[in-house]
């Protein structure tokens, strides 16, 4: 009888059925709830030439937690503190674990402005997808987002290199050393103030081109923001820094196609064979975490419509003829931290690959540059930053 309904309904329909979550349960935490419980012991801002990236936080934070038969409790910011865990939590056994990185900049206007965040929630959702993590209302995580950076005002560094650096993250923490989807899980915000990401000058990095270990595969998870991505890129992140490297050029395959710098996606800037320019990054096929910088580079790259702009792999071999060739102008990584970072010479091979970026004055990384940062500081109106 069972089985007969079971086949008449389809199992999909049976399944929802099976899965409609418990009377009561909470689907999504609401802004409009979020209780605060303000800290009594306040710190002081560092100086923005004193700020260390991600070594200094601010007074509160956000936490919301999850649980299978209720779902979503009510969203809290409150002193920032330690978190107490179960030793079998299944974040630290298994890195049920995703993150998110964004910015909250303070404009010359004084205003508070956060870039493109609607984006970062769309990831953090697909992030959470690949761990079974729950769902939960982007937007209404983005008001309470907000309401922790107005709080935290003060902490917004008043310099046109700084800004907030805001951490959401969302970890399993059902105690349980069991390999299955947790029963708990908490999502929480905490936020930094950072100081210029160039301390230095707007100077080249030196890449470390290494085939022997790869971040990202096919049918991976190189394409969601998950902490379990990042442990294993150390070692060669570690190998790199002992030969005079910044980074690692993250290749793939027997095509050795370049993907990531490092935790930035990668943009060459050349001339094709017929001489016509051509901005190219790697496109979204899995190996790549789709960077809102990326997007946004990507988008103003064709509202200039001055060079042809195109997502194409990249292998090593047209590279290396292009740097041959005198072809290539520009490489550079972007990402939330530094928005764009020149790329200046790739150690590969045992051999020292000049990349003359800066010697063609990176003229195109500097524009983007100029441009992102014109919008996030509010000196140019856009809707991709956003008042709090
Ligand atoms: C976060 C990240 C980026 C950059 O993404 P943005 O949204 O631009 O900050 C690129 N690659 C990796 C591997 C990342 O983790």
């Amino acid at each position: 009888m069972a089985a007969a309904a079971l086949r008449s309904r389809g199992g999909g329909a049976v399944l929802a059925t099976l899965l409609q979550p418990r009377r009561g349960y909470k689907s999504t935490f609401r802004a409009s709830e979020l209780e605060l419980q303000r800290s009594q012991a306040l710190g002081t801002p560092p100086a923005p030439r004193d700020l260390v990236f991600g070594k200094f936080f601010t007074d509160h934070m956000l936490t919301v937690e999850w649980e299978r038969e209720r779902g979503w409790g009510r969203p809290k910011i409150g002193p920032f503190r330690d978190l107490r865990l179960h030793p079998a939590s299944t974040v630290l056994h298994y890195a049920v674990e995703l993150f998110e990185g964004l910015k909250a900049f303070r404009g010359d206007d004084d205003k508070i402005r956060i870039f493109r965040p609607e984006l970062n929630m769309e990831r953090m959702q697909r992030s959470a997808k690949r761990v079974c993590l729950p769902e939960f209302d982007g937007d209404e995580l983005l008001e309470c987002i907000r309401a922790l950076v107005r709080l935290e005002g003060r902490w917004v560094p008043r310099d046109p290199q700084s800004s907030l650096y805001i951490r959401p993250t969302f970890i399993g923490t059902e105690p349980t050393l069991g390999v299955s989807p947790p029963g708990q899980a908490l999502l929480f915000v905490v936020v930094c103030p950072v100081g210029p990401y160039f301390s230095g000058g707007f100077g080249p990095i030196r890449l470390l081109a290494d085939p022997q270990q790869v971040r990202a595969w096919p049918g991976g998870a190189g394409h969601c923001k998950l902490g379990g991505n990042y442990g294993p890129c150390l070692e060669l992140q570690e190998e790199a820094r002992a030969r005079g490297c910044q980074q690692v050029l993250w290749l793939y395959g027997p095509e050795q196609l370049l993907t990531e710098v490092g935790t930035m996606n990668l943009f060459v800037f050349w001339e094709r064979p017929d001489g016509a320019p051509e901005l190219v990054t790697p496109p979204l096929d899995g190996l790549i975490l789709p960077g809102v910088t990326r997007q946004s580079l990507l988008e103003l790259a064709h509202k200039w419509g001055e060079f042809a702009v195109r997502e194409a792999p990249l292998p090593m071999g047209a590279i290396l003829e292009a740097l041959k060739a005198g072809r290539l102008r520009e490489m550079f990584g972007s990402g939330t931290a530094c928005v764009v970072c020149p790329v200046g010479e790739i150690l590969y091979q045992e051999q020292v690959l000049s990349v003359p970026t800066m010697e063609n004055g990176a003229k195109v990384t500097t524009r983007f540059l100029r441009e992102l940062n014109d919008i996030q500081y509010g000196r140019v109106p856009s809707a991709w930053a956003q008042p709090v």
